[in-house]
């Protein structure tokens, strides 16, 4: 059995949800558990939705609400002839929770709502693809995967019940490959033991796609991505990056941990226990290899490099200029954990303490603000953080040439440096 993952830009329009048909039909012998995110920038819209009705403005919400609701419509009546009325009602099932939820007053937390809402961008884009593929002769079975997936109720960020699922997945999951070679499922999301919606982190398919590949001993996962292969930069910033064939699981999840958007930072850890390889190709060119992660030992590889923009400096001292210790250290980190802030690169001096984050401008004020309580806040935006694995020197004077560095940390593999 296989796992395959189609992320949000793959199932973005009418063509591409076409393509994935093509996909699917070269693999028509086979038993793959599909686990498919919500269509392009379904779930920034749906976020928009949980804003207005946080704030309080329900006709806003609405109408936003109402724009996500005629998308899916148009977009399943492209897709289908014969089973798009049956595909029409479970949309509108789907529509009308997220429309009585709306009508109500917001009386629970934001993150509460934030999954009640959100969720149901991979409902919608999985109910239309399902029926799409059993139209055209590519049978398979929807599941809500909340039904399997049983979290704790950390929302935005919820943690899985890896017992309570996994007795799931044998109950449900496996059954249904009775029936079909296909079973399709959401990815992103679940639910608590009191059948509330819960959210896995932002971009958390690739997450869920591992989860079940880990839980049904997959003979590998494959995340179907808008680019030709994992590149050692990101092309849009460096038009001379290049493709890199062969990852290990290690050097997967240090290029996440420094903030290559290339995969869910939790998605290897699930795999790399069972030994499961990670191949990540191309939808668009499917014959292009695209790149394998796995267990190896792998030497030589380029340069990696990660450019992260628009990131701000928080440097704190102590109001009486004495050492920055573990007290201040550890209240500091309270916050951060509060805000759902992470740090990109801390440094800590004898009396200063420096972090990088990235800027999102209502929590960085609400940071400075809360630490200037205790300790004295000097804030510094526009500045850029770039990390550089397996670097050499030539790279990183061409990559720094004509910036100011303001800060730096050194490995022996490693170099992050921010700039101006
Ligand atoms: N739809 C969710 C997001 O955009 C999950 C995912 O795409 O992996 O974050
Ligand atoms: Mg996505």
């Amino acid at each position: 059995m296989k796992v395959f993952k189609f992320g949000g830009a793959s199932v973005s329009s009418v063509e591409r949800i076409l393509n994935l048909g093509h996909i699917m039909k070269h693999w028509d012998n086979e038993k793959i558990v599909v686990i498919v995110s919500a269509m392009g920038k379904t779930t920034n819209a749906l976020e928009k939705v949980v804003e207005a009705f946080v704030a309080d403005r329900k006709e806003d919400a609405l109408q936003l609400f109402n724009q996500i609701k005629q998308q899916h419509l148009s977009t399943a009546k492209y897709v289908l002839v014969t089973n798009y009325l049956s595909c029409e009602k479970k949309l509108k099932d789907f529509f009308t929770e997220v429309e009585w939820l709306l009508h109500d007053k917001p009386v629970r937390d934001y993150d509460y709502y934030y999954d009640q809402i959100v969720c149901v961008g991979e409902l919608l884009s999985t109910t239309i693809i399902s029926a799409y593929l059993n139209e055209i002769g590519i049978k398979n079975t929807w599941l809500d995967v909340r039904d399997i997936i049983r979290t704790d109720d950390d929302f935005r960020n919820a943690g899985i019940d890896w017992d309570f699922t996994k007795q799931r997945v044998e109950e449900i999951i496996k059954p249904s490959f009775e029936k079909t070679k296909i079973v399709m499922m959401q990815g992103f999301i679940g639910a608590t033991d009191e059948n509330e919606s819960t959210t896995l982190g932002r971009e958390g398919s690739d997450y869920t796609a591992a989860v079940f590949a880990n839980m049904l001993d997959a003979e590998n996962v494959t995340i179907w991505k808008d680019v030709e292969s994992i590149m050692n930069a990101d092309p849009k910033q460096f038009t001379d990056a290049i493709p890199i064939a062969e990852l290990n699981y290690k050097e997967t999840i240090e290029m996440a941990y420094y903030g290559a958007q290339i995969i869910h930072p939790k998605t290897i850890k699930p795999l790399q226990n069972k030994n499961i390889p990670l191949i990540v190709k191309c939808f668009i060119d499917p014959t292009l290899l695209g790149t394998l992660i796995h267990n190896n030992s792998i030497q030589n590889l380029p340069p990696i490099i990660v450019l992260k923009e628009k990131q701000v400096m928080l440097k704190v001292t102590t109001k009486d200029f004495s050492f920055v210790g573990d007290h201040e250290v550890r209240r500091l980190y309270q916050l951060f954990e509060a805000l759902h802030i992470k740090p990109n690169l801390t440094q800590i001096g004898a009396i200063n303490f420096t972090c990088v984050l990235d800027y999102w401008p209502e929590k960085i004020e609400k940071l400075a603000l809360q630490a200037s309580e205790f300790l004295n806040v000097e804030v510094t935006k526009e500045l850029s953080l770039l990390t550089i694995r397996h670097y050499t020197k030539e790279k990183f004077e061409e990559l720094t040439k004509e910036k100011t560095i303001i800060l730096r940390q050194q490995t022996t593999d490693t170099i992050q440096v921010l700039m101006k």
